[in-house]
């Protein structure tokens, strides 16, 4: 079984977080480091993907229902336009092995990549 993460300890309740949106698969809550006016995090409910690829090849309808609640974030918090990241191993910048989208919106600087 794979180490618990931060996210996991954020999926059962055991760390509190303002939820801004949630299915039956993800939630989504703002990034507690935030690179822009917008920085929300949305994550799968499933603590097993630890990237982006992992989630598409076993659970495709997840990572398209964190696409449809990265806009549907960017319409009620922004202008509907939204930047969407997945850092997908360490040497990219990956801290967190729960996969994970960056969703950045608002006035945002051309290399705010976190
Ligand atoms: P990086 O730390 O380089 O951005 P990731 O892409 O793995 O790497 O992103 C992890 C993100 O999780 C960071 O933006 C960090 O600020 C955020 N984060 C870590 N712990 C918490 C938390 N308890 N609540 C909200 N966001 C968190």
């Amino acid at each position: 079984m794979a180490e618990e993460t931060v996210f996991g300890k954020i999926v059962s309740g055991e760390i509190p977080v303002e939820i801004l949106a949630e299915t039956d698969r993800v939630i989504a809550f703002p990034d507690i480091n935030p690179q822009a006016p917008v920085h929300v995090l949305v994550i799968p409910k499933a603590t097993q993907y630890r990237n982006v690829a992992e989630l598409a090849a076993g659970d495709p309808e997840t990572l398209a229902d964190m696409v449809a609640v990265a806009q549907r974030l960017a319409d009620e918090l922004a202008d509907g336009e939204f930047r969407l990241i997945f850092n997908s191993g360490a040497g990219v910048g990956q801290t967190v092995f729960h996969v994970h989208a960056h969703v950045l919106a608002g006035d945002l600087k051309e290399n705010a990549l976190v």
